[in-house]
């Protein structure tokens, strides 16, 4: 069974292998043999026969013996083993028997039964026996016949082929016992070997392949035989081979005895893959059945890959848990760390290694201990896998550290084993997530709540009053000319007057009251627990009180004020209640919104209760903006003109344009009625540029008259009004110059009034387009001077001409209040910077008086002459005012029964003042009388 490379005998067709058998090396002999018969036959060694015979006997046994080769040789069993052992035995017999020597060469039988049981085994024992007896009884018979030579006479001859026959087929026999033997164990050995999952290889000395258990092919994927005749070696792994070379000395194979020298190693399979075997190496060289180093390889390849899986899964999880970004730990199931991460350690601010050991439950702050073993419990008594929990660790410093912590148990079969806690630090966002929340409820400038707040708590308040039949009132507060301090000081000034001004409302008001801001320049007070309006009035004036004082700011002193409009809700049992809180809210903020609104319109700092009327004044506002347009397209807006007068002369020296609205149901409009929703609208532009032109036009009209009467031209010509808006235009100085060519009115004649708020804004755009005008030839006038916040010295970079001194301050001359000095020092500053005064709102005598004491160039106001249309005037405006004064009565009453600020008060008289006079106060002439 033991294999070697190119041992077996090829399959061929008869021929071929008797051809092989014939020119068989070995024949060579043959010759050799005859020639020592022949030599040894002379000295009676060999029997008297002719030397040709001697040749015969032994070319004829190498025919029979290839033929017989050539038929049979691979037979191992039946007539075909019968025969091929029949034909070795027969050429023996030939050759014994032809020689003389006969029975005593039964020795020839031995080896002959021999070399077939080499081949076949012991199942040629009987055959060899038979055809021993039968060859030798047949040899007997020949030579008893005399046919064959014999060297033994009679009467040895017959006795000593018996004996010769017994000690043959006894050898044989025994032979026999030994190949049986042999047999059963290699059978015994091939049952093993065959089917053994190991592969079990022999190797010379030299390591050549000796032997190779069928398991190589099946595990190795292909055959020994297409490995070829090389040295085991070449299968193996370059470094184990190195390793083995190394390692597997003679003494270390010797020093492991019995049990072999065992180590792990690669071997390359067909497809080129490396598998990996734990291989058994014994030393049999010194065995002589074996001769061989014998190694037995098991396969590890599968263990191997699920050590290197289990490995490369262990150092992955390693390197994920040092390396997570988050906090991670391995607790016992009392929560003690048994190992966690740098993160974790961060965390808490203690280094990795100084956590095993330390108990999750003393990391935790004492508050959140309890719900965390609670939850702890249920995971380790399997109620839960996991869980996660937002709650607090104690840092080594001391300070708390917001955390979520997701906790999972690690179980086997038996039950949990372990804890892994994943551990984030979420303080940061917690507190963003706090300064979010507060963030969306709180106004960010002044952190007073915000409308989403302040709404809620309205109506929390609202609900509140209804059960316990209490009012709750809304302030709604807005500053006056807020944008003109934002707008001339900077948005930085601008916020720190709001941040100022929250201040103080927040002291303001009682502690359960809310102060909030809804953005810009509007807050808002919630005062609950309120009976009657009384109450919330007294909270207004309190409130307003507190703004009074003077802000200081780095850029200025600013005075503050605001309008306010206060809305009351109605009490439980009212029959007008109605609604769910949240709609009441709602309406009471709007309410108040409204009643503000009024506040404003009423001449701002002021405090306006709701009422429902003030509401449909809301309502017609709304109502004013869509009419507009309408009345845009239908031309329903004229032109009225006050006049301006020289205080020396008492000349007319020229004339105000002031805008009015014809309304087809409500009558004569002042501009306080739509002015500010034009403006709202940006209607004003396309109004104030109608304006301009019939302006234009009219002063043209009224300067041909002049001309052709030989009258001078009025010396300040005719003044426009116009909006900051109007002023931002792209092509408004375009615009003016049509106009100007359009109507041939002299540039110089045509003053435009620019209230201080338009000259706020950006400056360098409305320095540009003032300068344009200027170059025009048009002149300009600050309107309502001393109302607003431009600094007299800031108006050096205007191109402006004249300041009109605001009606405000005209208001007091006359009655001893601090207002002539104002007015004294404004008409000097004027003075000093080249600039015409020009007082406004004059309507009683003794102003004029005081007006001319203080040295102001010029005067409009009611005294003089109110506004009136240019067809109630006539074409011919004289000097002396008389146009104001045809028709006054009714014209007066106009004004008056429109309900604007403007209007003589009733039963006073208007007077003219005569031509190239200057009236003492006392001296003017009632025209009417
Ligand atoms: P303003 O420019 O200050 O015009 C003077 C206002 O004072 C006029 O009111 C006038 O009728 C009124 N007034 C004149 N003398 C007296 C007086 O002795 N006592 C009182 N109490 N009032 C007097 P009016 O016409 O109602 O105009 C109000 C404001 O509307 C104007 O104030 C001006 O700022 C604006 N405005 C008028 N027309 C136009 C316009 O065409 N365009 C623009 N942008 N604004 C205009
Ligand atoms: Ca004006
Ligand atoms: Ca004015």
């Amino acid at each position: 069974m033991v294999w070697a490379p190119h041992d077996r005998e090829g399959r061929g067709r008869f021929g071929l292998r008797l051809r092989a058998r014939l020119f068989d090396p070995i024949n060579a002999s043959v010759p050799v043999l005859v020639a020592l018969f022949c030599l040894a036959r002379p000295s009676g060694l060999i029997a008297d026969i002719p030397y040709w015979s001697i040749a015969a006997l032994l070319v004829s046994t190498l025919l029979v013996n290839s033929v017989g080769g050539a038929l049979w040789s691979d037979a191992t069993s039946g007539w075909r083993l019968a025969a091929r052992v029949g034909v070795e035995m027969a050429t023996i017999a030939i050759v014994v028997y032809g020689i003389g020597w006969g029975p005593i060469l039964a020795i020839g039988f031995v080896y002959g039964a021999a070399d077939t049981m080499r081949t076949v085994g012991s199942a040629a024992t009987r055959p060899a026996m038979v055809w021993t007896l039968v060859c030798m009884g047949l040899g007997q018979l020949a030579v008893f016949l005399g046919l064959a030579p014999t060297l033994v006479h009679q009467p040895l001859v017959h006795g000593l082929s018996a004996l010769a026959a017994l000690g043959a087929l006894l050898t044989m026999k025994l032979l026999d016992w030994f190949a049986h033997a042999r047999e059963t164990s290699e059978s015994r050995f091939r049952a093993l070997v065959q089917h053994a999952s190991d592969i079990i290889i022999v190797t010379d000395s030299a390591g050549q392949l000796n032997y190779v258990s069928p398991a190589f092919d099946r595990i190795l994927g292909f055959s020994a035989r297409e490995f070829g005749n090389r040295p085991a070696s070449e299968l193996m792994h370059p470094d184990d081979l190195a390793r083995l070379r190394a390692e597997m000395t003679a003494d270390a194979l010797a020093a492991q005895g019995n049990g072999g020298w065992r180590t792990e190693l690669r071997m390359r399979d067909g497809a080129g893959a490396w598998k990996w075997f734990e291989s058994t190496v014994t030393d049999h060289l010194q065995d002589p059945n074996v001769r061989g180093i014998v190694a037995n390889l098991h396969d590890i390849s599968a263990r191997k890959e699920a050590e290197l899986a289990l490995r490369e899964a262990h150092e992955r999880f390693r390197s994920a848990f040092e390396n997570a970004p988050i906090g991670m730990a391995m607790a016992d199931l009392e929560g003690r760390v048994m190992r966690a991460n740098p993160a974790f350690g961060k965390i808490v601010g203690r280094r990795s290694v100084e956590l095993p050991g330390l108990s999750l439950h003393e990391l935790t702050h004492a508050e959140d201990r309890e719900a965390t073993s609670a939850a702890m419990r249920r995971l380790t008594t399997q109620e839960t896998d996991g869980y996660r929990i937002e709650k607090r660790y104690l840092h080594v410093e001391g300070h708390e550290v917001w955390v979520s912590v997701s906790l999972s148990c690690v179980h086997n079969d038996d039950g949990p084993l372990y804890l892994i806690a994943q551990v984030e630090d979420v303080t940061e966002r917690r507190a963003l997530r706090e300064r979010l929340a507060y963030a969306a409820i709180h106004d960010p400038l002044t952190q007073l709540p915000n409308r989403i707040l302040f709404m809620d708590r309205l109506e929390v308040a609202l609900s509140r009053a209804v059960r316990q039949n209490r009012q709750v009132a809304v302030i709604f507060m807005d500053l006056d000319r807020f944008k003109l301090v934002n707008d001339s000081m900077g948005h930085a000034a601008g916020d720190r007057l709001i941040e100022i001004v929250a201040d103080r409302l927040r002291a303001t008001v009682r502690p359960n009251d809310t102060v909030a801001r809804f953005g810009g320049d509007e807050f808002i007070v919630l005062c609950e627990d309120v009976v009657g309006e009384s109450v919330a009035l007294g909270l207004a004036d309190r409130l307003s009180g507190a703004l009074a004082q003077p802000v200081v700011l780095a850029e200025g002193e600013v005075f503050v004020s605001a309008s306010m409009g206060v809305a009351v809700s109605r009490q439980v049992g009212d029959a007008s209640a109605g609604g769910d809180p949240d709609d009441s809210a709602a309406s009471l903020l709007r309410d108040a919104d409204t009643a503000m609104y009024r506040a404003k319109e009423l001449g701002r700092a002021r405090t306006e209760v709701f009422e429902e009327a003030s509401h449909v004044v809301a309502l017609q506002q709304i109502r004013t903006r869509s009419e507009l347009h309408r009345a845009l397209e239908r031309r329903e807006f004229r032109v009225f003109y006050q006049p301006i007068v020289e205080v020396l002369s008492g000349r007319l020296a020229g004339v105000e344009a002031l805008v009015r609205w014809q309304h087809p149901e409500r009558g004569l409009l002042h501009p306080g009625e739509f002015l500010s929703t034009a403006e709202e609208s940006g209607l004003i532009v396309p109004i104030g540029a109608l304006v301009l032109e019939e302006a234009c036009q009219q002063l043209a009209i009224w300067h041909a008259e002049r001309r052709r009467q030989g009258i001078a031209p009025m010396s300040l010509g005719v003044s426009v009004n116009l909006s900051p808006r109007q002023l931002v235009q792209p092509h408004f100085v375009h615009q003016v110059a049509d106009i100007l060519r359009s109507t041939a009115v002299d540039p110089g004649a045509l003053w435009l009034e620019i209230t201080e708020g338009a000259l706020a804004g950006d400056a360098a755009q409305t320095i540009d387009t003032l300068e344009q005008l200027h170059a025009l030839g048009v002149r300009l006038s600050i309107d309502d001077f001393g109302s607003g916040y431009a600094s007299l010295g800031y108006l050096r970079s205007f191109p402006v001409e004249a300041l009109k001194i605001d009606r405000s301050f005209v208001d007091g001359l006359g009655r001893g209040t601090e207002d002539s000095t104002i007015v004294g020092s404004v008409v000097a500053l004027a003075r000093s910077l080249g600039l015409i005064c020009i007082a406004e709102g004059v309507e009683r005598s003794e102003q004029i008086s005081q007006l001319v004491t203080l040295g102001c160039d010029y005067v409009q106001g009611f005294l003089l002459g109110v506004p009136l249309p240019a067809d109630t005037l006539g074409d011919a405006m004289c000097d002396d005012l008389s146009a104001w004064a045809v028709n006054e009565a009714p014209l007066f009453s106009e004004a008056l029964g429109s309900g604007s600020s403007e209007g003589a008060p009733a039963g006073m008289p208007a007077f003219v003042v005569p031509p190239g006079v200057v009236p003492p106060p006392d001296t003017l002439v009632d025209t009417r009388g």
